[in-house]
């Protein structure tokens, strides 16, 4: 089965730990830069971006990790991950940077504070996986504010007004990266990591 890591800095490791085990993924904790190695893909926990992103830096995997998205590295971000893994960041804190990888631009807490945590059923557009009634959970959740031409949309939440009246973008892909504003990890519903694991092994 698929060895995925789970970048261990901070944020909601043991719930993507767990959810990717039940996808009949190995799943491994990453810390240290060697841990990078014989992976199948990654996923970046929900949490605090800009945590996550000192941390990497102090533990100096920051730099190889960024390495082996840019050389292939099938990659899942949610929320705070989805922000990490975009190229581009908007209503981030101070000159907040990310690994980067995503031709998208993230907006950072884009629902608002009056909608700091929402729970809503969105139809995702998974290929072979159903991705039909996805119990959705936002904390804090960022949005995808600009995609680049190799982006595919996967998931919109239909009622927000966004600027293209569309709904705001919350799932996307290109090619083995993937990226949630929400988090599949704490609802025992694994259909998202079941379509990841099967695209780290496909891409
Ligand atoms: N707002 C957080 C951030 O900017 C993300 C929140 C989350 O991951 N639940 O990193």
């Amino acid at each position: 089965s698929p060895r995925i890591g789970v970048l261990a800095l901070q944020g909601d490791v043991r719930e993507h730990l767990r959810a990717l085990e039940s996808a009949g993924a190995r799943a491994t904790k990453v810390r240290r830069p060697e841990e990078l190695d014989h992976l199948d893909g990654i996923v970046i926990p929900g949490g605090e971006s800009t945590t996550i992103d000192k941390l990497s830096r102090i533990f100096e995997i920051r730099e190889p990790l960024i390495d082996k998205i840019r050389s292939g590295l099938p990659a899942y971000g949610s929320c705070a991950g989805m922000i990490l893994l975009a190229d581009r960041i908007v209503g981030g804190i101070d000159d907040q940077q990310t690994f980067g990888g995503l031709d998208i631009t993230v907006r950072r807490n884009a629902f608002g504070r009056q909608v700091d945590s929402f729970e809503t059923d969105l139809d995702l557009d998974l290929g072979d996986v159903d991705g039909r009634a996805f119990h959705a959970v936002f904390i804090r959740a960022p949005w995808v504010e600009k995609v680049g031409d190799g982006v595919t949309v996967l998931g919109r939440v239909p009622h927000v007004a966004d600027q293209s009246g569309e709904g705001a973008i919350v799932a996307v892909r290109q090619g083995g990266l993937l990226a949630t504003s929400f988090h599949p990890e704490v609802t025992g519903d694994h259909r998202l990591h079941a379509y990841f694991v099967r695209l780290a092994t496909t891409s």
